[in-house]
């Protein structure tokens, strides 16, 4: 019988675990709880208007992205967007990419001809004679002589107790440390340019971390902006309504804009980016089969560190196969 990968989580991490196994000649099935594939690396239509409204942007400093960031580049999935003021480690220009046409583009690429069901939450894992199945709310059958999982690492360690697959002790205290940065996120539709100098500010001694003009990045065909909140001012207001915490955003985001915000919607990120990350690549353990975990915060943190994390878990299940 040939092998097959249960993943769980269609972001960068699981997306580019199912593509490397499908280049060794592995098949996948991934699944994810969103209505669309891409997790954090999120893109929303609000009427004629598209936000990116988890990432924003991505620096290509490892050799393995970067080749594969090349090809994106090539066929104009991806472009620069800008050049950051600070340079990299190395002195070279810490130039800021995103996808044309909103991040999720990345992610839809990445799923293409493989098999992913998003909508589907799993609830648990259950082993199986030969491997293990997927508890999922759609019902339907989900099975695998391996899993990697990959979404933020308290849902993951809730899934594994669920499931009675708990890691290693060592291992298990390591993660039970990992905590992550909320963000509160507006997506605020203007009635012209936002004007902003370089397309995106970050403002000082603000609620807002981050403001960046999708139209002026070319994922928005009319003037919107993204704003994101500091992880203070999140975790202060993270579990209260949107209709407490969208308007101070939008007082502080007033007076960098050239236009009037027309409307805006609020997002909650809950775990938005770890406080601190581990170098290994991915976690594996045994559990009557090889059981991955995998994640941005295995390997470095961001969309380059998830990409990097997606390849480690593959790379080791394939071993293990
Ligand atoms: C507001 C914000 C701004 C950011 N800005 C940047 C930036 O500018 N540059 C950058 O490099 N990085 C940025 N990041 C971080 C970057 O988005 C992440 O590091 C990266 O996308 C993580 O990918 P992942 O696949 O590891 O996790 P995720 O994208 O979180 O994917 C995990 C997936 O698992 C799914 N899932 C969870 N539980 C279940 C379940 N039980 N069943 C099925 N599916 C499940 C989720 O729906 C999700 O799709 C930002 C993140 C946020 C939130």
């Amino acid at each position: 019988m040939k092998p097959t990968v249960l993943i769980v989580g269609a972001g960068m991490t699981g997306l580019t675990a199912a593509r490397h196994l499908s280049d060794h000649g592995v098949e996948s099935v991934v699944l994810d709880k969103g209505r669309a594939v891409g997790g954090r690396m999120a893109t929303r239509r609000i009427g004629p208007a598209r936000f990116d409204h988890g990432a924003q942007h991505f620096g290509l400093r490892h050799p393995a992205f970067r080749h594969t960031a090349d090809d994106w580049i090539r066929t104009g999935l991806i472009r620069e967007w800008y050049d950051a003021d600070t340079a990299n480690r190395d002195g070279s220009p810490n130039i800021r990419y995103a996808a044309v046409g909103g991040m999720r583009r990345i992610p839809e690429h990445l799923a293409s001809g493989l098999d992913v069901r998003t909508g589907i939450a799993v609830l648990a894992i259950n082993r199986t004679t030969d491997g293990f199945e997927a508890i999922t709310t759609d019902g339907g059958a989900a099975s695998g002589q391996a899993v990697i999982a990959t979404m933020p690492v308290p849902q993951m360690l809730k899934l594994l107790a669920t499931s009675e697959l708990e890691p290693p002790a060592p291992l298990h205290s390591a993660l039970q440390g990992v905590e992550y940065d909320p963000c509160l996120a507006v997506m605020a539709r203007l009635d012209g340019p936002a004007g902003l100098p370089t397309g995106h500010a970050t403002p000082e001694d603000s609620p807002i971390a981050w403001i960046g003009d999708n139209e002026q990045k070319g994922t928005s065909p009319v003037p919107a902006v993204t704003i994101h909140s500091t992880p203070e001012f999140a975790t202060h207001h993270l579990d209260t309504d949107p209709g407490v915490w969208v308007p101070p955003l939008i007082d502080a985001a007033n007076p960098l804009l050239a236009s009037r915000i027309i409307d805006a919607t609020g997002h909650r990120w809950r775990f938005a980016e770890p406080q601190s990350t581990f170098d290994s690549g991915a976690a594996m353990f045994d559990a009557g089969g090889p059981i991955a975990l995998a994640g941005e915060v295995f390997a470095g943190a961001r969309i380059e560190g998830a990409f990097l994390s997606g390849r480690a878990a593959a790379t080791r299940v394939l071993e293990r196969l």
